[in-house]
């Protein structure tokens, strides 16, 4: 691995510290500070490059990067940064890197090894963790951790938004208006997003405002845009769903009489499956009202290859799978 000069990086690695290991005395407003700049001029043909995990962040990355910026994401449509282990090929990028930005919260499990070696050489920033600690939920099952999936709330996904603006501009003054700019431009096109998602949420009467998935990444979408969530699996794709979670869960669905349940493109669709049929077996139908994108995006060059793409994707299916009419009609749904 290439070793880089450190010294530059010492304030950035920082923060990266405080924000990860929560060190006592450490300030989050410790990410203003300005002497981190990358030892080198920053240009068109000679960007900032710069590594992602997920690709939400790394199109955020571009977005407010602009021109400044190459930006690779390690993981790509359909993979599960739960399990997601790094390559002999993403060590070469991360090593190569100018700056990594990761999810933090321990989004990606299986690669917390290797994301704390290259803080010491690399500015490494988990994104997330910029987010304030009262936004976050602590879901009990968690056992004292935060839910990682903050990128379903679009208004906690702008803080993420502002803290890539920020730490380009650290690394990279010279070009600090065109990041606010970028920045700017793209908040603004996140808050018509966000204001969308809510109007699209308030067409679904309550009584079937309900999301159930095959694992929990919704929590924040919950909260947010005001619907009840079930997952089959826990927060991490990790923990396998077992009978007697099957079993509940198509009770609550009949009783409810929920329409629709949701696969998820990162998650094999078996469990939703199993769901269906235990459902299917107390005499009620329910659809499986598409696939969303929870923890990766789609492919490049599709709509839900973006982060504004995405979730569009996601509140659209949603919906109009909700309001649906159920596939059969049976004893049970005549009773509602
Ligand atoms: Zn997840």
């Amino acid at each position: 691995m290439k070793v880089k000069n450190v010294l530059p990086y010492m304030p950035l690695v920082w923060v990266c510290a405080c924000l990860w290991g929560g060190w006592t005395g450490c300030s989050r407003s410790a990410l203003e500070r300005d002497n981190w700049q990358i030892q080198r001029k920053v240009t068109e043909t000679d960007p900032l490059k710069i590594v992602t995990t997920t690709g939400m962040i790394a199109d955020a990355a571009r977005r407010v990067g602009g021109r400044w910026v190459s930006v690779k994401a390690l993981m790509g449509p359909g993979i599960d940064p739960h399990l997601y282990k790094a390559r002999e090929g993403d060590v070469l990028l991360l090593a190569d890197a100018d700056l990594i930005l990761f999810n933090g919260l321990h989004l990606e499990g299986k690669m917390t090894d290797i994301l704390k070696q290259l803080t010491d050489y690399t500015p490494t920033v988990p994104v997330a963790e910029a987010i304030p600690e009262t936004l976050l939920i602590s879901p009990p099952e968690y056992e004292g951790n935060y839910d990682p999936h903050i990128w379903f709330d679009v208004r906690l996904w702008m803080m993420v938004v502002q803290t890539i603006r920020e730490v380009l501009i650290e690394l990279d003054s010279l070009h600090a208006r065109e990041y606010r700019r970028n920045a700017e431009e793209y908040l603004q096109r996140l808050e018509v997003l966000h204001q969308y998602v809510l109007q699209r949420s308030r067409e679904v009467p309550p009584s079937i405002r309900v999301l159930i998935t095959a694992h929990d990444a919704f929590n924040y979408f919950s909260r947010a845009y005001g619907f009840e969530v079930k997952g089959l699996q826990g927060i991490s794709t990790a923990a396998e769903a077992g009978i007697s979670d099957v079993r509940e869960l198509a009770e609550f669905i009949v009783q409810r009489g929920i329409p629709a349940v949701f696969v998820e493109t990162s998650v094999p669709p078996r469990y939703i499956e199993a769901l269906q049929e235990a459902v299917r077996a107390r005499g009620f139908e329910v659809r499986i009202g598409g696939s969303l994108f929870s923890d990766a995006l789609g492919s490049p060059g599709t709509p839900q290859g973006t982060y504004l793409g995405m979730v569009r994707h996601n509140i659209d299916t949603i919906v109009s799978a909700l309001l649906s009419r159920p596939l059969s009609v049976s004893s049970l749904w005549e009773k509602r």
